[in-house]
């Protein structure tokens, strides 16, 4: 690597820069305080041995002792010169190390973002690929069959449209990720959460009908501040999820309650659940648990429990997990509470 292109390198001279700037700086005035000092320091002496030397001594000519003045003057310039160029040299030593520590200190969680950055990018860029890549052999293969029949180009236009739909889902995906990460707080507003998580439910409703899955609900009338958008976007996730992993005619169980000052909302369902193994990395983004066999199974992209995560905590809240293989997932959110 280039050393003077090193991020480390620049910042490392930028803050020995800084610090030797601010010292340099420090000690010309030092420099000039103490020469003044000194000077008249030894003006008082040499006019006290002048009287002394009245009583006792031959006077000396006025201008061999201006002589000797302007000589000490001279030698403890010198010597504080000396100590201030060692100073300044001790000095940039040990800023040089400080500042590399700093600069390392610094750039880690610019590498860190940058490199989740990179991560999301290139996995953002495969799924886009593989529904583009398995459209373009379809209509490849079609357009080399010169006796393609109506139907047949029929069925391909219609599997072209589903690759088109897992497009359309996986931007719209990409762009509430984005979203959820830039919730307005002026937007906030008190929101009852019986009421959101009902319109949330009214919105995966259709889908629990399919599986028949029951929905237990123990709602205690509790608001809380944040961005109603937002808010109910997390709960069609949460609630969306519990469906989605569970077997048909399973219970969901969602509570409402209050713990002191905060409201503490669980959505339990009893579905496949989720290995300890997995646990810590399913609210990272394109993180699908055994994404082979969960991908033939259910739709996703492994983007809903971040999107999530993402709204809770510009919620001021907090998103957790406790999962048990085979036996179901409990996603626990807690909020501050609103307080009229
Ligand atoms: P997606 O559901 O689109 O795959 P998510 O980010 O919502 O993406 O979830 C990430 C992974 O966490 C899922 O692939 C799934 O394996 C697991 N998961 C999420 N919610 C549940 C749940 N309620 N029960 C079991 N597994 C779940």
């Amino acid at each position: 690597m280039n050393l003077h292109k090193s991020p480390y390198f620049r910042l490392t001279l930028f803050y020995v820069l800084i610090v030797m700037t601010i010292s340099i700086l420090f000690s010309v005035v030092i420099y000039n305080i103490s020469s003044n000092e000194l000077d008249s320091g030894l003006g008082h002496q040499i006019r006290a041995l002048q009287n002394m030397n009245q009583v006792i001594i031959i006077p000396r000519p006025t201008q061999e002792i201006e002589q000797i003045r302007l000589d000490q003057l001279e030698q403890s310039q010198n010597s504080l010169r000396l100590d201030l160029i060692y100073l300044n040299l001790v000095i940039l030593v040990l800023s040089s190390g400080l500042s590399y520590f700093l600069a390392k200190k610094t750039m880690r969680p610019i590498e860190e973002t940058l490199k989740a950055q990179n991560c999301f990018t290139a996995d953002a860029s495969h799924e886009l690929r593989t529904p583009l890549t398995a459209m373009k052999t379809e209509v490849e293969v079609a357009l080399r069959d010169k006796n393609i029949n109506l139907n047949e180009a029929k069925s391909l236009l219609k599997s072209n449209l589903e690759e088109i739909a897992k497009l359309e889902s996986l931007s719209n995906a990409l762009l509430k990720i984005a979203r959820s990460q830039e919730t307005v707080k002026t937007n906030f507003e008190p929101i009852s959460l019986p009421e959101i998580v009902t319109e949330a439910y009214e919105k995966i409703e259709i889908l629990a009908r399919k599986k028949s899955i029951i929905f237990e609900n123990h709602f205690n009338d509790l608001a809380v501040q944040g961005d109603h958008q937002s808010l109910k976007e997390l709960f069609v996730i949460l609630l969306d999820n519990a469906i989605k992993y569970s077997e048909v005619k399973s219970k969901v169980i969602i509570t409402i309650a209050k713990d002191k000052k905060q409201a503490i909302i669980t959505i339990k369902d009893h579905g496949i659940g989720i290995k300890a193994s997995d646990l810590p990395y399913i609210f990272n983004r394109f993180y699908r648990v055994d994404s082979s066999r969960s991908k033939q199974q259910v739709e996703g992209y492994g983007l809903g429990l971040s999107i999530a995560r993402n709204i809770a905590e510009m919620q001021d809240g907090v998103i957790t997990v406790k999962s048990q293989p085979g036996r179901g997932s409990e996603f626990k959110l807690i909020f501050p509470l609103y307080q009229s």
